[in-house]
């Protein structure tokens, strides 16, 4: 095939990659649902659930595209701080404690202070991302960084939480992505990694092929008018290594506590490791 990884240099890859999420990036979301027929959705809110963010968490989502990731991470702290306060508010009235609205706007004002910064290097994606946060209200807590996942424009030790989803596998350098990874993150920080993966399963395994062969390619035609982007993107999923060789790769960068989860019986796995 003439997008197979072997017969393409590395140049020529990584430009791939540029123009394939500069065509697809108007079409985004709605391939993404058309494709998974809306799981995707659910694989990024466990993943978030799996994070369990606390206030205060400061998160590096690179290849973060449209921003799927950073908004629910957004949407997650808050949720729970705005819970904690309002059960904060309700014991100090149920003992008797005034608390008058500065220290309530203060209270919440910290706890609501989490920041995730969203790094893609690719501008198209960015644009999408940064309009669906002013369309949904997204102000605070949120900035956009374009830069390349295997050069970080980032200093050392910035970052509690790294995360990178649905990104790593059109990456030149997977082992460099990952030592960026380290580098950026402060010790105790934690790399999470959710990504498409091996189906081990013979009979799963062969409809979940002939479906992404035969449908996507097709799907991508209809509705984006746009053959060859989703042909590249069906054949980036099955280059990319298994679980147990991304664990090892991960291990190998320096990380600890490596595990991972199979979702979709193994569709997609969610890898996590821990700078210690
Ligand atoms: N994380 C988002 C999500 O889950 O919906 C977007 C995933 S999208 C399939 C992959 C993203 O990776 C694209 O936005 C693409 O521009 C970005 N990307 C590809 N290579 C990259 C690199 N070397 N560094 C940073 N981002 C990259």
């Amino acid at each position: 095939t003439h997008f197979g990884f072997e017969t393409v240099t590395e140049a020529e890859k990584e430009e791939k990659v540029y123009k394939v999420f500069r065509n697809v990036a108007d079409k985004y979301d709605l391939m993404n649902d058309a494709m998974s027929g809306g799981i995707h959705r659910l694989w990024k809110d466990h993943f978030i659930r799996r994070m369990s963010p606390r206030p205060g968490t400061k998160l590096l989502d690179v290849a973060g595209g449209t921003g799927d990731i950073a908004f629910r991470f957004l949407n997650y702290v808050r949720s729970q701080s705005d819970f904690n306060s309002l059960t904060a508010l309700q014991t100090s009235t149920e003992q008797g404690v005034d608390i008058n609205e500065d220290e309530n706007s203060q209270v919440s004002g910290r706890s609501r202070d989490c920041h995730v910064t969203v790094c893609d290097i690719n501008q198209s994606m960015l644009e999408v991302g940064m309009n669906r946060a002013t369309q949904s209200g997204i102000t605070s807590g949120i900035s956009w960084l374009k830069g390349n996942a295997e050069c970080l424009p980032i200093e050392d030790n910035s970052f509690d939480v790294y995360t990178i989803a649905f990104g790593i596998r059109n990456c030149t350098h997977i082992d460099k992505v990952v030592e960026e990874a380290y580098r950026v993150l402060r010790p105790g920080g934690r790399f999470m990694c959710l990504e498409f993966s091996h189906v081990s399963n013979p009979l799963l395994r062969s409809v979940y092929d002939e479906y992404s062969f035969q449908v996507i390619p097709v799907l991508g035609q209809i509705l984006a008018a746009d053959w060859d982007s989703y042909q590249y993107l069906v054949e980036s999923i099955r280059q990319f290594q298994n679980q147990e060789d991304f664990k090892r790769i991960i291990r190998t960068c320096g990380f600890r506590a490596v595990t991972y989860e199979n979702l979709t019986f193994g569709v997609v796995a969610i890898h996590s490791g821990f700078k210690l």
